[in-house]
């Protein structure tokens, strides 16, 4: 079976000689089809690397790194690029907002970068669409300076989702969360995934997340130490 994200033996190794930091030490992780693996493990433990390798953002020092069938442990940078554009989505702790597009606006410039052929009126009904779903459809003209940290998160969920790609990568993103939307984030977060086939792995501390999670697996020091083994969902609604 194809795993939607397969990391075998990865090591990260940043800086170099006595700057040497090994933020990843030949660690695996399978993620199947369809699967919403929560990540979780302490500060510096090598959750974001994980995420950014996963993603074609970072190369890793050693092993290999196959995404939906895709080995990309040897891509280029443009290779990368286009990798990124078709096949993950991205949502960051930080959140990266274009400062002077609106919240729909910064969906749909990422929708003309999917797959080509799709129109114009498309991609709008699909980015409204999503941010309705977010609690945001009152505030699709607004510019992310207009939004709060949760708000601007949120678009972040719709921009990542918008080309419905095969793997998403949340980092954290727990402040689009932690407000009384929050449950009807996560169900659309697992909803969205579960409609398509969608694989997801989420970095995060809450327990909200982890309940709607298939599958919780933990790293310490740059290891996977425990995956436990993938559960059933008890009544998810
Ligand atoms: P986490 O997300 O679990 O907090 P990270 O993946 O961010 O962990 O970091 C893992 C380790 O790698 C930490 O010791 C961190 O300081 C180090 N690290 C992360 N990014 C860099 C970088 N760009 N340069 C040097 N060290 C880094
Ligand atoms: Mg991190």
């Amino acid at each position: 079976m194809n795993h939607a994200l397969n990391l075998e033996e990865v090591s990260k190794v940043y800086g170099r000689d006595d700057n040497e930091v090994r933020a990843l030490d030949r660690t695996s992780l399978q993620v199947a089809q369809d699967e919403i693996v929560a990540l979780v493990g302490p500060s510096g433990s090598g959750k974001t690397t994980l995420c950014t390798i996963s993603g074609g953002i970072l190369s890793p020092t050693e092993g290999r790194v196959i995404v939906g069938g895709e080995d990309i442990t040897g891509f280029s940078r443009k290779q990368l690029t286009e990798f990124r554009r078709r096949k993950v989505g991205f949502v960051f702790q930080t959140v990266s907002l274009v400062p002077f597009l609106t919240a729909r606006e910064n969906l749909l410039v990422v929708g003309e970068l999917g797959p080509t052929g799709t129109s114009r009126a498309e991609l709008r009904k699909r980015a409204d669409q999503l941010l309705e779903e977010l609690g945001l459809a009152e505030r699709a003209s607004n510019l992310p300076s207009q939004l709060s940290g949760g708000q601007q998160q949120r678009v972040a969920i719709g921009r990542a989702l918008m080309n419905r790609p095969e793997l998403v990568l949340f980092d954290e993103p727990t402040s689009a969360l932690d407000s009384k939307i929050g449950d009807r984030v996560v169900r659309l977060i697992r909803d969205e995934m579960k409609a398509r086939g969608t694989s997801a792995v989420i970095v995060t501390h809450d327990e909200r997340i982890t309940r709607y999670a298939d599958r919780t697996v933990r790293i310490e020091d740059g290891r996977v130490v425990s995956a436990a083994p993938k559960r059933a969902l008890a009544t998810a609604g």
